[in-house]
Protein backbone atom coordinates (compact mmCIF):
# COMPACT_ATOMS: atom_id res chain seq x y z
CA UNK A 1 0.00 0.00 0.00
CA UNK A 2 -0.52 2.37 -1.80
CA UNK A 3 0.11 0.50 -5.34
CA UNK A 4 -0.78 1.06 -8.96
CA UNK A 5 -4.27 -0.53 -8.60
CA UNK A 6 -4.88 -0.50 -4.83
CA UNK A 7 -6.54 3.06 -4.16
CA UNK A 8 -4.78 5.05 -1.35
CA UNK A 9 -2.34 8.21 -1.08
CA UNK A 10 -0.65 9.26 -4.31
CA UNK A 11 3.66 8.56 -3.83
CA UNK A 12 5.86 12.02 -3.99
CA UNK A 13 8.41 10.64 -6.00
CA UNK A 14 11.43 12.61 -4.42
CA UNK A 15 13.62 10.77 -7.44
CA UNK A 16 12.37 12.49 -10.27
CA UNK A 17 11.25 15.97 -8.33
CA UNK A 18 15.22 15.69 -6.99
CA UNK A 19 16.33 14.94 -10.75
CA UNK A 20 14.73 18.01 -11.56
CA UNK A 21 16.28 20.48 -9.26
CA UNK A 22 19.68 18.66 -10.36
CA UNK A 23 18.70 19.80 -14.10
CA UNK A 24 18.08 23.47 -12.95
CA UNK A 25 21.60 23.04 -10.84
CA UNK A 26 23.42 22.23 -13.90
CA UNK A 27 21.98 24.54 -16.71
CA UNK A 28 22.72 27.53 -14.05
CA UNK A 29 25.91 26.29 -13.22
CA UNK A 30 27.21 25.84 -16.73
CA UNK A 31 26.69 29.52 -17.23
CA UNK A 32 28.74 31.01 -14.42
CA UNK A 33 31.97 31.90 -14.99
CA UNK A 34 33.18 29.41 -12.02
CA UNK A 35 32.83 26.09 -11.39
CA UNK A 36 31.12 25.21 -8.58
CA UNK A 37 33.40 23.30 -5.99
CA UNK A 38 31.61 21.66 -2.89
CA UNK A 39 34.68 20.04 0.16
CA UNK A 40 32.99 17.57 1.98
CA UNK A 41 35.00 15.78 4.96
CA UNK A 42 34.18 12.67 7.01
CA UNK A 43 36.00 11.46 10.04
CA UNK A 44 36.27 7.94 10.77
CA UNK A 45 34.40 5.40 9.02
CA UNK A 46 30.77 5.32 10.54
CA UNK A 47 29.25 3.02 7.96
CA UNK A 48 25.76 5.46 7.06
CA UNK A 49 28.06 8.46 6.87
CA UNK A 50 30.21 6.89 4.31
CA UNK A 51 27.39 5.87 2.33
CA UNK A 52 25.88 9.65 2.36
CA UNK A 53 29.31 11.32 1.43
CA UNK A 54 30.00 8.92 -1.41
CA UNK A 55 26.16 9.79 -2.79
CA UNK A 56 27.14 13.15 -2.60
CA UNK A 57 30.77 13.63 -4.03
CA UNK A 58 29.18 11.09 -6.17
CA UNK A 59 26.38 13.89 -7.54
CA UNK A 60 28.71 16.85 -7.43
CA UNK A 61 31.16 15.12 -9.98
CA UNK A 62 27.98 13.80 -12.42
CA UNK A 63 27.00 17.67 -12.26
CA UNK A 64 30.62 18.67 -13.30
CA UNK A 65 31.44 20.35 -10.06
CA UNK A 66 34.82 20.51 -8.45
CA UNK A 67 33.97 18.00 -5.98
CA UNK A 68 36.93 17.43 -3.07
CA UNK A 69 36.44 14.79 -0.35
CA UNK A 70 38.54 14.69 2.75
CA UNK A 71 38.40 11.46 4.45
CA UNK A 72 40.44 11.92 8.00
CA UNK A 73 40.86 8.93 10.30
CA UNK A 74 38.96 8.53 13.38
CA UNK A 75 41.91 10.26 15.77
CA UNK A 76 42.47 13.08 13.80
CA UNK A 77 42.31 15.97 16.72
CA UNK A 78 39.92 18.96 16.97
CA UNK A 79 42.90 21.42 15.92
CA UNK A 80 43.71 19.48 12.26
CA UNK A 81 40.08 19.23 11.64
CA UNK A 82 39.61 23.03 12.09
CA UNK A 83 42.85 23.62 10.69
CA UNK A 84 41.38 21.97 7.31
CA UNK A 85 38.03 23.80 7.82
CA UNK A 86 40.13 26.77 7.66
CA UNK A 87 42.00 26.21 5.16
CA UNK A 88 39.02 25.23 2.56
CA UNK A 89 37.29 28.62 3.64
CA UNK A 90 40.30 30.18 2.38
CA UNK A 91 40.39 28.18 -0.90
CA UNK A 92 38.70 30.14 -3.90
CA UNK A 93 38.00 26.95 -5.35
CA UNK A 94 35.83 25.85 -3.19
CA UNK A 95 32.09 27.31 -2.34
CA UNK A 96 30.45 24.79 0.02
CA UNK A 97 32.14 23.02 2.50
CA UNK A 98 29.88 20.01 4.26
CA UNK A 99 31.48 18.37 7.66
CA UNK A 100 29.42 14.81 7.90
CA UNK A 101 27.91 14.47 11.57
CA UNK A 102 28.53 12.47 13.93
CA UNK A 103 31.61 13.49 14.23
CA UNK A 104 33.77 10.99 16.77
CA UNK A 105 32.97 11.48 20.57
CA UNK A 106 36.05 13.12 21.30
CA UNK A 107 35.21 16.18 18.47
CA UNK A 108 33.23 19.07 19.20
CA UNK A 109 30.68 19.26 16.64
CA UNK A 110 29.89 23.03 17.75
CA UNK A 111 33.13 24.34 17.41
CA UNK A 112 33.45 22.46 14.12
CA UNK A 113 30.61 24.00 12.78
CA UNK A 114 31.69 27.47 13.87
CA UNK A 115 34.59 27.53 12.11
CA UNK A 116 33.10 26.86 8.54
CA UNK A 117 33.03 30.11 6.77
CA UNK A 118 28.69 31.11 6.79
CA UNK A 119 29.08 31.48 3.18
CA UNK A 120 30.29 27.99 2.19
CA UNK A 121 28.26 26.84 4.86
CA UNK A 122 26.21 24.70 2.58
CA UNK A 123 24.58 22.94 5.39
CA UNK A 124 23.05 25.65 7.09
CA UNK A 125 24.39 24.76 10.16
CA UNK A 126 25.80 27.80 11.59
CA UNK A 127 24.88 30.38 14.07
CA UNK A 128 24.46 33.00 10.92
CA UNK A 129 22.92 30.96 8.77
CA UNK A 130 20.18 30.05 11.46
CA UNK A 131 19.75 34.16 12.50
CA UNK A 132 19.57 34.59 8.77
CA UNK A 133 16.67 32.48 8.26
CA UNK A 134 15.14 33.54 11.37
CA UNK A 135 15.23 37.34 10.61
CA UNK A 136 14.14 36.96 6.62
CA UNK A 137 18.32 37.42 5.30
CA UNK A 138 18.29 36.50 2.01
CA UNK A 139 21.58 35.70 2.47
CA UNK A 140 20.50 32.80 4.56
CA UNK A 141 21.77 29.32 3.51
CA UNK A 142 18.73 27.32 4.39
CA UNK A 143 19.60 23.14 5.53
CA UNK A 144 19.37 20.94 2.42
CA UNK A 145 16.24 18.66 4.54
CA UNK A 146 13.97 21.07 5.48
CA UNK A 147 14.53 22.72 2.05
CA UNK A 148 14.25 19.44 -0.16
CA UNK A 149 11.13 19.38 1.97
CA UNK A 150 9.65 22.54 1.59
CA UNK A 151 9.95 22.16 -2.69
CA UNK A 152 8.07 19.06 -2.40
CA UNK A 153 4.88 20.47 -0.06
CA UNK A 154 4.85 23.56 -2.65
CA UNK A 155 4.61 21.06 -5.51
CA UNK A 156 1.83 19.83 -3.12
CA UNK A 157 -0.09 22.57 -2.02
CA UNK A 158 1.54 25.72 -4.44
CA UNK A 159 3.62 28.53 -2.37
CA UNK A 160 1.46 30.24 -0.46
CA UNK A 161 -0.16 27.58 2.30
CA UNK A 162 -2.31 30.40 3.51
CA UNK A 163 -5.22 28.75 5.73
CA UNK A 164 -3.53 25.93 6.44
CA UNK A 165 -2.19 24.04 9.22
CA UNK A 166 1.07 22.70 9.55
CA UNK A 167 2.88 20.17 12.29
CA UNK A 168 6.37 19.58 12.28
CA UNK A 169 7.53 16.81 14.57
CA UNK A 170 10.60 17.43 15.49
CA UNK A 171 12.93 20.33 16.05
CA UNK A 172 16.55 19.55 15.80
CA UNK A 173 18.62 22.30 14.24
CA UNK A 174 18.70 19.97 10.92
CA UNK A 175 15.57 19.74 10.13
CA UNK A 176 12.46 20.41 12.77
CA UNK A 177 13.31 24.05 13.57
CA UNK A 178 14.27 25.21 9.86
CA UNK A 179 11.53 23.47 8.41
CA UNK A 180 8.67 25.23 11.14
CA UNK A 181 10.85 28.62 9.72
CA UNK A 182 10.12 27.69 6.17
CA UNK A 183 6.80 27.05 7.03
CA UNK A 184 5.74 29.77 8.29
CA UNK A 185 7.36 31.75 6.13
CA UNK A 186 4.95 30.41 3.68
CA UNK A 187 1.88 30.91 5.87
CA UNK A 188 1.10 27.96 6.97
CA UNK A 189 0.18 27.97 10.61
CA UNK A 190 2.30 26.38 12.33
CA UNK A 191 2.77 23.80 15.50
CA UNK A 192 6.20 21.78 16.32
CA UNK A 193 6.04 18.94 18.79
CA UNK A 194 8.90 17.21 20.36
CA UNK A 195 9.57 13.99 22.73
CA UNK A 196 7.67 16.12 25.39
CA UNK A 197 4.83 16.98 23.75
CA UNK A 198 1.74 15.74 25.50
CA UNK A 199 -0.15 14.28 22.79
CA UNK A 200 1.31 14.20 19.09
CA UNK A 201 -1.11 12.73 17.45
CA UNK A 202 -3.80 14.69 18.49
CA UNK A 203 -1.71 17.33 17.48
CA UNK A 204 -1.39 16.07 14.19
CA UNK A 205 -5.04 14.92 13.23
CA UNK A 206 -5.13 18.67 12.62
CA UNK A 207 -2.35 19.22 10.15
CA UNK A 208 -2.95 19.87 6.36
CA UNK A 209 0.60 19.62 6.08
CA UNK A 210 2.32 16.72 8.39
CA UNK A 211 6.20 16.71 8.64
CA UNK A 212 7.88 13.96 10.53
CA UNK A 213 11.30 14.46 11.36
CA UNK A 214 10.94 12.11 14.40
CA UNK A 215 13.90 9.74 13.76
CA UNK A 216 11.09 6.88 15.92
CA UNK A 217 9.47 4.43 13.34
CA UNK A 218 5.73 4.69 13.77
CA UNK A 219 5.24 7.93 15.74
CA UNK A 220 2.65 9.06 13.48
CA UNK A 221 0.12 6.30 12.91
CA UNK A 222 -2.92 6.01 10.70
CA UNK A 223 -5.01 7.93 13.01
CA UNK A 224 -2.69 10.60 13.45
CA UNK A 225 -3.64 11.94 10.03
CA UNK A 226 -6.54 13.95 8.92
CA UNK A 227 -7.98 13.44 5.59
CA UNK A 228 -6.43 15.03 2.60
CA UNK A 229 -3.25 15.99 4.17
CA UNK A 230 0.18 16.09 2.77
CA UNK A 231 2.40 13.60 4.64
CA UNK A 232 6.36 14.07 4.36
CA UNK A 233 8.09 11.52 6.31
CA UNK A 234 11.55 12.53 6.57
CA UNK A 235 12.80 9.79 9.36
CA UNK A 236 15.18 6.68 8.46
CA UNK A 237 15.10 4.28 10.83
CA UNK A 238 16.38 0.86 10.29
CA UNK A 239 14.14 -1.70 11.64
CA UNK A 240 14.60 -5.60 11.85
CA UNK A 241 13.65 -7.65 8.95
CA UNK A 242 14.12 -11.30 8.19
CA UNK A 243 12.60 -11.46 5.14
CA UNK A 244 15.46 -9.23 3.62
CA UNK A 245 19.34 -10.33 3.06
CA UNK A 246 20.64 -7.80 5.11
CA UNK A 247 18.48 -8.91 8.05
CA UNK A 248 17.14 -5.35 7.73
CA UNK A 249 15.19 -2.54 6.38
CA UNK A 250 14.79 1.06 6.36
CA UNK A 251 11.64 2.82 7.07
CA UNK A 252 10.21 6.16 7.98
CA UNK A 253 8.19 7.82 11.07
CA UNK A 254 4.97 7.26 9.80
CA UNK A 255 3.30 3.75 9.69
CA UNK A 256 3.40 3.69 5.95
CA UNK A 257 0.61 1.54 5.21
CA UNK A 258 -1.76 2.74 7.71
CA UNK A 259 -1.45 5.73 6.02
CA UNK A 260 -4.59 5.51 3.76
CA UNK A 261 -6.66 9.28 4.61
CA UNK A 262 -3.37 10.97 3.39
CA UNK A 263 -4.01 12.86 0.07
CA UNK A 264 0.16 12.07 -0.83
CA UNK A 265 2.58 10.68 1.39
CA UNK A 266 6.90 10.07 0.72
CA UNK A 267 7.99 6.76 0.56
CA UNK A 268 11.12 5.79 2.34
CA UNK A 269 13.17 5.45 1.11
CA UNK A 270 12.89 7.53 -2.46
CA UNK A 271 11.19 10.56 -0.75
CA UNK A 272 13.11 13.59 1.02
CA UNK A 273 16.51 11.59 0.34
CA UNK A 274 17.11 12.00 -2.88
CA UNK A 275 15.27 16.36 -2.07
CA UNK A 276 18.30 16.57 0.28
CA UNK A 277 21.60 15.80 -2.05
CA UNK A 278 19.59 17.71 -4.79
CA UNK A 279 19.53 20.57 -2.32
CA UNK A 280 23.23 20.65 -1.36
CA UNK A 281 23.48 21.09 -5.10
CA UNK A 282 21.59 24.16 -5.46
CA UNK A 283 23.15 25.32 -2.02
CA UNK A 284 26.63 25.05 -3.28
CA UNK A 285 25.68 26.30 -6.55
CA UNK A 286 23.95 29.37 -5.30
CA UNK A 287 27.43 29.87 -2.93
CA UNK A 288 29.14 29.97 -6.29
CA UNK A 289 26.93 32.48 -7.81
CA UNK A 290 27.26 34.56 -4.67
CA UNK A 291 30.86 34.18 -5.21
CA UNK A 292 30.71 35.99 -8.50
CA UNK A 293 27.70 38.06 -7.70
CA UNK A 294 27.31 38.84 -3.73
CA UNK A 295 23.27 39.01 -2.75
CA UNK A 296 22.47 42.10 -0.98
CA UNK A 297 22.03 42.43 2.94
CA UNK A 298 18.38 43.33 2.84
CA UNK A 299 16.23 42.12 5.25
P1 LIG B 1 17.29 14.57 16.03
O1 LIG B 1 18.30 15.65 16.10
O2 LIG B 1 17.46 13.33 16.82
O3 LIG B 1 15.88 15.23 16.42
C1 LIG B 1 14.73 14.46 16.59
C2 LIG B 1 13.60 15.35 17.05
O4 LIG B 1 12.44 14.54 17.20
C3 LIG B 1 13.85 16.02 18.40
O5 LIG B 1 13.39 17.36 18.36
C4 LIG B 1 13.04 15.18 19.37
O6 LIG B 1 12.49 15.90 20.45
C5 LIG B 1 11.89 14.71 18.49
N1 LIG B 1 11.34 13.44 18.96
C6 LIG B 1 12.00 12.32 19.32
N2 LIG B 1 11.13 11.37 19.69
C7 LIG B 1 9.91 11.89 19.58
C8 LIG B 1 8.61 11.40 19.84
N3 LIG B 1 8.41 10.17 20.28
N4 LIG B 1 7.56 12.21 19.60
C9 LIG B 1 7.75 13.47 19.14
N5 LIG B 1 8.97 13.99 18.88
C10 LIG B 1 10.03 13.22 19.10
O7 LIG B 1 17.09 14.08 14.54
P2 LIG B 1 17.15 14.91 13.14
O8 LIG B 1 18.57 15.12 12.75
O9 LIG B 1 16.23 16.07 13.21
O10 LIG B 1 16.55 13.80 12.15
C11 LIG B 1 15.24 13.29 12.32
C12 LIG B 1 15.06 12.08 11.44
O11 LIG B 1 15.22 12.47 10.10
C13 LIG B 1 16.09 10.96 11.66
O12 LIG B 1 15.45 9.72 11.43
C14 LIG B 1 17.10 11.21 10.59
O13 LIG B 1 17.79 10.03 10.22
C15 LIG B 1 16.21 11.68 9.48
N6 LIG B 1 16.89 12.50 8.48
C16 LIG B 1 16.71 12.17 7.19
C17 LIG B 1 17.30 12.92 6.21
C18 LIG B 1 17.10 12.57 4.78
O14 LIG B 1 17.74 13.15 3.92
N7 LIG B 1 16.19 11.66 4.47
C19 LIG B 1 18.10 14.04 6.55
C20 LIG B 1 18.23 14.38 7.89
C21 LIG B 1 17.61 13.61 8.86
P3 LIG B 1 13.42 16.62 21.57
O15 LIG B 1 13.92 17.87 20.93
O16 LIG B 1 12.47 16.87 22.67
O17 LIG B 1 14.51 15.65 21.90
Amino acid sequence: MPTADAPGPRLIDGKAAAARITDEVARRAARLPVRPGLAVVIVGEDPASVVYVRMKSATAEALGFHSVQHTLPAETTQAELVALVAALNADPAVHGILVQLPLPAHLDPPATIAAIDPDKDVDGLTVANAGRLAVGDPRAIVPCTPLGCLALIEAERGADLSGLDAVVVGRSRLVGLPMALLLAKANATVTIAHSRTADVAALARRADILVAAAGRPRVIDGAAIKPGATVIDVGTNRVADASRASGSRLVGDVAFEEATAASAITPVPGGVGPMTIAMLMRNTLEAAERSVQPASTAS
